[in-house]
C-alpha cells in the first residue's frame, strides 16, 4: 500500500520484494482475512486503498462480504475472508496501474548510511546486486531488515513478554459447511480443548477462514514459538509448522463434524510471523494510548482491532475487547525511526510496545498505515519547481495537516 500511494502521488517507486509475488502473511503467509475495519457497533475505521483492494478482490469473486464474526471470546468483529492466491493478482494490478516498478526475486543486502540518512540499499538479486539511492526508503519488510541492517534501534521486550507465536496456515477440504456449521460454539470450544489436550492441535482453537472459490477453507491452528530473525530457529519452525498442521488435519478429519472427506491440500508458502522488531520510533505508541483512546494531531491511520496476544508457549490467548464505539489512533511520530531521517518503518514493525502492536499488527491497520508511508514519502520528495533535489528527504518536514488531508481526501479514516 506504501508503494501503490507513493507512486500515485508522482514519486518513483522501487519495490523490493524477496518472493515472486507481494502480500507477505497476506499471500505467502495465507492469512486469508483481513480482521476488524469497524468498530464492534459498526462505526468504520479502516478504508481508502484497503477498500479497494476488497473491491478488486470481490469483483474476482475472491472475497466474500464483510461478515460480523463473534470471536471465541464474545467480541464482535467485522471480517472478510479472500482468498489469497487471487490478492497476488490484484496487488500485481495495483502496483503495475499505479507506476510501481516492482523488483520481485530480490533480496536485500545491507544499507549503507552517512549519519542519519539511508545513501543506499543493496538487493541481491538473480542478476547479481543492484544498488538503490532513495530518498526514502520505506521498510515494510515485517521484520525491519533494512533498518536493522542500516543500525537503527530497536524497543525490547519488557520482563514477562514473549515474542508472539507464529503459525503455519494450511488448507484442508472439502469441508461440508452444513455440518461445521451446525456445531454450537460451546461444542466446538470443546472439539478444540479435547485436541489440544489430546496433543493434536497446538492452540485450543479451530479458528478457519473460507476459500471463496471452494469448499475448503484455511486453518490458523498451530503455534510456533520462534524468533523469526534468527534463521536457524525459523527453519525449525518452518518443519515444525507443517508436521504440527498435519497433526492437526489429522485431528480435523477424524473428530470435526463436516470434516470427514477433507484432505490437508497446502500449506502456507511460509510460515506466518505475527512479531519480531518494533522499531524505536519518534513516538512508542502504548496499549494504555489505545485504551483511552488517547488522540493524536499527527494521527494518520485509526484502528478498533482489540489487543490480542496469543501465549508464545501453551494454547492460550489474551484477548482485551474495546467498547462497541472504541476507536484509536496511530500517530505519524511512531513511524518515524529515531535514529534516520528519511526513513519509515510499516506493518508489524512500527513504534509500539508489544501490547499495543498486539492489536495495530491486523492487515487492515497495516494497509492504512502503509497508504500512510507512501503517502508522506511523496510529499516529502516532491521538489519545489526548479529545484533538482534527488538527496535524502525529510520525513520530519513533512506537513502534518497537508498528510491528513491528503489522506481523508482518499477516503482513509483517521479516528
Ligand atoms: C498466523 C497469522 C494470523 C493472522 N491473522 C490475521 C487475521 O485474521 N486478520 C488480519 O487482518 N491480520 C492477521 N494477522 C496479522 C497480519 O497478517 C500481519 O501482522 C501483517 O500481515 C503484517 O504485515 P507486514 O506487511 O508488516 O509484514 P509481512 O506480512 O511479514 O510482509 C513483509 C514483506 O516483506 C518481504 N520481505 C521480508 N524480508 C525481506 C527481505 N529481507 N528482503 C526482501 N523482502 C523481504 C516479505 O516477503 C513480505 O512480502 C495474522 C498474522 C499471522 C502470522
Amino acid at each position: 500500500m506504501a508503494a501503490i500511494a507513493a507512486a500515485r502521488y508522482g514519486a518513483a517507486v522501487l519495490l523490493v520484494e524477496r518472493y515472486g509475488f507481494l502480500g507477505g502473511n497476506a499471500t505467502a503467509g495465507a492469512v486469508a482475512q483481513f480482521n476488524s475495519w469497524q468498530t464492534a457497533g459498526g462505526r468504520r475505521v479502516v478504508a481508502g486503498l484497503a477498500d479497494e483492494v476488497v473491491a478488486r478482490l470481490t469483483q474476482l469473486g475472491a472475497a466474500g462480504a464483510h461478515q460480523t464474526f463473534v470471536m471465541s471470546t464474545g467480541h464482535k468483529m467485522d471480517r472478510v475472508e479472500y482468498a489469497p492466491e487471487t490478492l497476488k493478482l490484484v496487488l500485481d494490478d495495483m502496483v503495475i496501474d499505479a507506476g510501481v516498478q516492482p523488483l520481485l526475486h530480490a533480496t536485500l543486502l545491507d544499507v549503507s548510511c552517512a549519519g542519519r540518512q539511508i545513501e543506499a540499499v543493496r538487493v541481491l538479486t538473480k542478476g547479481g546486486i543492484v544498488s538503490v539511492r532513495p530518498r526514502v526508503l520505506i521498510d515494510a519488510t515485517g521484520d525491519i531488515d533494512a533498518l536493522k541492517r542500516a543500525g537503527a534501534r530497536f524497543l525490547e521486550l519488557e520482563d514477562g513478554e514473549e515474542l508472539q507465536p507464529a503459525t503455519m496456515m494450511f488448507r484442508f477440504g472439502p469441508i461440508d459447511f452444513g455440518r461445521f456449521d451446525a456445531v454450537p460454539p460451546d461444542e466446538m470450544a470443546a472439539l478444540a480443548r479435547q485436541g489440544f489436550e489430546q496433543g493434536q492441535l497446538a492452540r485450543a482453537a479451530l479458528h478457519c477462514a473460507r476459500d471463496p472459490f471452494s469448499a475448503d477453507a484455511w486453518f490458523n491452528i498451530s503455534r510456533l514459538a520462534v524468533d523469526a530473525t534468527d534463521p536457524m530457529a525459523l527453519g525449525r519452525a518452518e518443519i515444525e509448522g507443517r508436521r504440527q498442521a498435519w497433526r492437526a488435519a489429522s485431528y480435523l478429519k477424524a473428530s470435526v463434524p463436516g470434516c470427514a472427506q477433507g484432505q490437508l491440500r497446502a500449506f502456507g508458502t511460509q510460515v506466518g510471523v505475527r512479531e519480531t522488531r518494533r522499531i524505536e520510533g519518534d513516538h512508542v505508541l502504548t496499549a494504555q494510548e489505545l485504551l483511552a483512546p488517547a488522540q493524536f494531531e499527527d494521527a494518520i491511520a485509526a484502528g478498533a482491532y482489540p489487543i490480542d496476544i496469543h501465549a508464545a508457549r501453551g494454547g492460550g490467548l489474551h484477548y482485551q475487547s474495546l467498547g462497541d464505539d472504541h476507536a484509536y489512533q496511530i500517530p505519524y511520530r511512531s513511524l518515524i525511526p529515531t535514529a534516520f531521517d528519511n526513513a519509515l518503518a510499516v506493518g508489524r514493525g512500527v513504534s509500539a510496545t508489544h501490547a499495543a502492536l498486539a492489536a495495530i499488527r491486523v492487515m487492515t491497520i497495516s494497509m492504512a498505515v502503509g497508504q500512510a508511508a507512501g503517502t508522506a514519502a511523496a510529499l516529502a520528495t516532491r521538489r519545489r519547481p526548479g529545484s533538482n533535489d534527488d538527496g535524502p528527504a525529510d520525513v520530519r518536514a513533512v506537513p502534518i495537516a497537508a498528510l491528513r488531508r491528503q489522506l481523508e481526501s482518499d477516503g482513509a479514516c483517521l479516528r
